[in-house]
């Protein structure tokens, strides 16, 4: 069967945009049984910028429960946290040898992450997207579901793995294609309409943690960034107006319309009175899944066992994978 790889960093809690973006499609493939799924948590990832080390613990425990919590089953997916699993990294150092320099420069999330003081960046930030190649290819996956932010990082894979494959004259790896479905591919900050709302922003504000209780969520979506504009009654009436389009997208995802479909029924409407309706969905979707992780977060050892579980599944096909490829490479074993 073929394979869907995807994963999340343990830099922070889970979003609303990892949420949609990402943990949603997760669930739904592995409903949809037409492939073996294999979901991680990508701690060494999150290490290409500061971690405190019993948080970076905390958020990986957290983030599987996160996963278990949305529906991921770990007997019907691979649930692993990618240390676990040393063939990541391994084949990692293969894909370092095989990206250039001058594509990983030209990554966004670099130039992002990286800001004006590239100098003092690490060059595991920089490394990052070979990483990820690996963490993709190390399992022949051929479709990574992922938020539009990814989309390069997923280019970049199939770059590494075209190069590899004609450099050593071999079939090897598959080319991978990203899957970027669905209402919410890319949420925005709650405080600015042009930016991604992220885990690891500086300001709590901008984002909707799972982890958030009501009060905070109907708090954040009040002081969310909006236009003093009633919401128009089809989707054309939000061009220009980045944060009021956030807001009405995040209510279609939540509640599995469309854009059009929501305005048709709330057109008229003051912001004030949308970002209520919002919180309450946003409360009635997200309360189970957070009280459930708050449920799993009360035995640790549960959630170890299962990551150990997970990295031992994985293992016997990472294994094989990078015996072949060190092989192809020349590596005397
Ligand atoms: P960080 O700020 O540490 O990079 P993040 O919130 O961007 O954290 P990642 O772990 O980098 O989360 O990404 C995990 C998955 O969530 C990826 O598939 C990514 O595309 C998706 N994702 C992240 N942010 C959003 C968003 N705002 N909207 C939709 N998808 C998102
Ligand atoms: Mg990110």
């Amino acid at each position: 069967t073929p394979r869907v790889f995807s994963g999340i960093q343990p830099s922070g809690g889970l979003t609303l945009g990892n949420y949609l973006g990402a943990i949603t499609k997760f669930v739904s493939t592995q409903e949809a049984g037409t492939h073996e799924t294999i979901y991680c948590m990508v701690d060494l990832h999150a290490i290409t910028v500061p971690q405190e080390p019993d948080a970076l613990r905390h958020n990986t425990r957290e983030l599987c429960a996160g996963f278990l919590a949305a529906g991921i089953d770990p007997e019907r997916s691979i649930l692993i946290n990618q240390s676990q699993v040393p063939e990541h990294a391994q084949l990692g150092w293969v894909f370092n040898c095989v990206a250039r320099m001058g594509w990983m420069g030209r990554m966004t999330q670099w130039k992002d992450k990286a800001g004006k003081n590239a100098e003092a960046a690490s060059l595991g930030l920089f490394a990052y997207p070979a990483l990820m190649a690996a963490d993709i290819l190390i399992y022949h996956a051929t479709h990574v579901p992922v938020g539009e932010d990814q989309k390069q990082h997923i280019e970049l894979t199939r770059d590494i793995a075209a190069k590899f494959n004609h450099d050593y004259g071999v079939d090897f790896f598959p080319l991978t294609e990203p899957v970027i479905e669905g209402a919410a591919t890319r949420v925005m900050s709650l405080r600015d309409g042009t930016k991604k709302m992220s885990k690891s922003d500086p300001v709590d504000g901008s984002r909707i943690n799972l982890t958030d209780d009501a009060d905070t969520i109907a708090k954040k979506f009040r002081k969310a960034k909006t236009d003093p504009d009633p919401l128009p009654g089809s989707v054309a009436g939000l061009e220009g107006r980045p944060d009021a389009r956030n807001l009405v997208n995040i209510y279609a995802a939540l509640e599995g319309r469309t854009v059009d479909a929501v305005l048709a029924e709330h057109e008229g409407a003051m912001f004030g009175h949308f970002k209520q309706a919002l919180a309450d969905l946003a409360v009635e979707k997200l309360s189970p899944i957070s009280s459930e992780m708050a449920r799993l977060m009360d035995d640790p050892a549960e959630i170890d066992r299962i990551l150990a579980r997970g990295a031992e599944r994985a293992r016997e096909i990472t294994v094989p994978i990078l015996e072949r490829t060190y092989e192809i490479v020349g590596m005397v074993r």
